[in-house]
């Protein structure tokens, strides 16, 4: 095999690497998201659970309020009814004060549903802080236990890259680019073998990426020539190893 393609099967074995340690690191990273975005959300729920609260009690507030309006309003109605000077004034006081007192039953009740309902919903929110504490408990936990195996995953990230940075040193400007544009469509693997099959000429030729079958040609002029040749189809660098046939 030739220095140029030599030289990119170097850099693509230290650039797989490379791209499988920052694969592991992008999933520990996400767990934690994942986890994070667990915690918000629950935190959202409590807040709405929250203003729910404190909107039913500023309901039940109003309605206290009315109805102590409403029973002033029933005392002087009394009054009125016991200095009433004829009995048809008698009645017509009388029919106003049941109906007030039949409105004032109703406002009650629902006063209370409006407070049982704020409490329901007080233990909803406990519920809620309860969950929120032990979900915050397991992110604090994942990140705990993830913080040695990033820092870990660093270190192998910064030895990788300055083993690709010496690596690429070897390999002519447009190969890199050419190489890099491919690999960074398949998680480092920018290069693909040949694959021959069969056992007697005339051979087939796949392409080891993509196992798409390739022309011959490109391997007549990889036997002879170090060139970058690209799969017509995956557009993987390809290569021939040392034994091809
Ligand atoms: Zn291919």
């Amino acid at each position: 095999m030739g220095t140029l393609l030599g030289g990119l099967l170097k850099l693509q074995a230290v650039e797989r690497q490379l791209a499988q340690v920052r694969g592991r690191k992008r999933t520990r990273l996400n767990i934690i998201r994942v986890q994070e975005g667990k915690v918000e959300l629950l935190r959202k729920e409590q807040d709405q659970l929250h203003q729910r609260i404190l909107s039913r009690r500023k309901d039940s507030d109003q309605l206290t309020l009315d109805l102590k309006t409403r029973e002033d309003h029933v005392s002087k109605l009394r009054t009125s009814l016991n200095s009433a000077k004829t009995n048809k004034e008698y009645a017509a006081i009388l029919t106003q004060l049941n109906g007030m007192k039949a409105d004032n039953a109703k406002i009650e009740e629902q006063a209370l549903i409006v407070m049982q309902d704020a409490e329901a919903v007080v233990g909803e929110e406990a519920k809620s802080q309860e969950r929120i504490a032990q979900e915050q408990a397991r992110l604090e936990e994942m990140k705990k236990f993830t913080s040695d195996e990033l820092a870990r995953l660093e270190t192998m990230i910064e030895s990788l890259s300055a083993q690709r940075a010496e690596a690429a040193k070897d390999v002519p400007a447009t190969a890199l680019t050419a190489f890099e544009r491919i690999a960074g469509n398949y998680d480092g693997e920018g290069m693909a073998n040949i694959e021959i099959r069969g056992n007697k000429p005339p051979y087939d030729y796949v392409c080891g990426g993509c196992y798409m079958s390739l022309n011959a040609e490109h391997v007549n002029a990889l036997r002879t020539r170090d060139e970058i040749r690209t799969c017509d189809n995956c557009q993987r660098i390809l290569y021939l190893k040392e034994d091809g046939k």
